[in-house]
């Protein structure tokens, strides 16, 4: 696997690479999900690329930026198993905390000041909840794809807002990349994994399965007729969780939708003690 920071040298390498090139955009700390991801790539692909950017952009104040995991070497042995082809490591600047950062590195060079704004989309959700998220990922996701220049980007539906968005973006922008949208990696008792489940501690990790659980009894009381209203209000989350929202929405626009239509995703989002938590259901057409 080769590896660089630097984008010169990152599309010189990706133009040696034969076609189709899939690419698979992370913050890094890797688990299972991040590794579906690069395993469905490798198989459709004949070369796969990988980047590890934590994105300052993407990061409210008060987020958890400097304290989200980084595991830089870890991640590229696990790369390197994996079979990627090349990773893209973002050179950041010596600054500490995300300002310094984003001032001084690759992504956001001195005078950075061009975003991808999305419109409503980025508004609703987690965009409301995370003001300015979904322009940070609009922004860094066009600026990756312009420099690595793929056939196929791979998502995980974990993230089911961000796939909506990044189809979005690549649609109204015209890029000449395929979006794939790989299911949920999750853990036995239905947790999806996630780099921020670090963050729970035993009591917490073993409530945490509680968001999924509400989502699946959602889907089960509407598959039987029951008003979303209903659906939503009998759904229960254990004792530590801080419900933010449950909707059901539409796939493509994130609108929310009165009666089920697929395709859709019910959607949910918690805090649980200092942890934030999202989760969803596809409901395919
Ligand atoms: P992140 O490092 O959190 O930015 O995630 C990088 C990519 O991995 C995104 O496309 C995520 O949606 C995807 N991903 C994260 N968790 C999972 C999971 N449990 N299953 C499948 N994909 C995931």
């Amino acid at each position: 696997m080769q590896t660089t920071g630097d984008i010169s040298a990152m599309r010189k390498i990706v133009r040696a690479l034969s076609r189709p090139l899939g690419f698979v955009p992370t913050m890094g700390a890797l688990h299972a999900g991040h590794m579906r991801l690069v395993d469905v790539a490798r198989e459709e692909c004949a070369s796969v690329a990988a980047s590890i950017f934590v994105n300052p952009m993407q990061f409210g104040a008060g987020e958890d930026f400097a304290k989200y995991p980084r595991d830089v070497a870890g991640d590229s042995t696990k790369f390197v198993g994996a079979g990627v082809d090349v990773l893209f490591v973002p050179d950041v600047g010596a600054g500490a905390g995300a300002k310094a950062v984003a001032e001084a590195d690759t992504m956001y060079p001195p005078g950075f000041s061009t975003t991808v704004d999305i419109g409503a989309m980025g508004m609703v959700f987690e965009g409301a909840l995370r003001p300015g998220h979904f322009a940070g990922v609009a922004t860094v996701v066009t600026k990756l794809l312009h420099i690595v220049q793929p056939d196929v980007l791979y998502l995980g539906q974990k993230d089911a807002q961000q796939t909506a968005v990044l189809r979005k973006v690549v649609r109204d922008l015209a890029f000449a990349t395929e979006v794939r949208i790989v299911p949920t990696v999750r853990e036995a008792d239905g947790l999806a994994l996630s780099s921020r489940n670090a963050y729970l501690n035993a009591h917490e990790r073993s409530a945490a399965p509680d968001l999924y659980r509400a989502l699946l009894s959602i889907r089960d009381a509407l598959a039987i007729g029951a008003k979303k209203e209903d659906a939503i209000a009998a759904a229960h989350l254990a004792e530590g969780f801080e419900l933010e929202y449950f909707d059901i929405v539409d796939a493509d626009t994130f609108e929310s939708l009165e009666n089920l239509r697929a395709p859709a995703f019910i959607i949910g989002a918690a805090r649980l003690g200092a942890t934030r938590l999202i989760d969803n259901i596809w409901i395919a057409a």
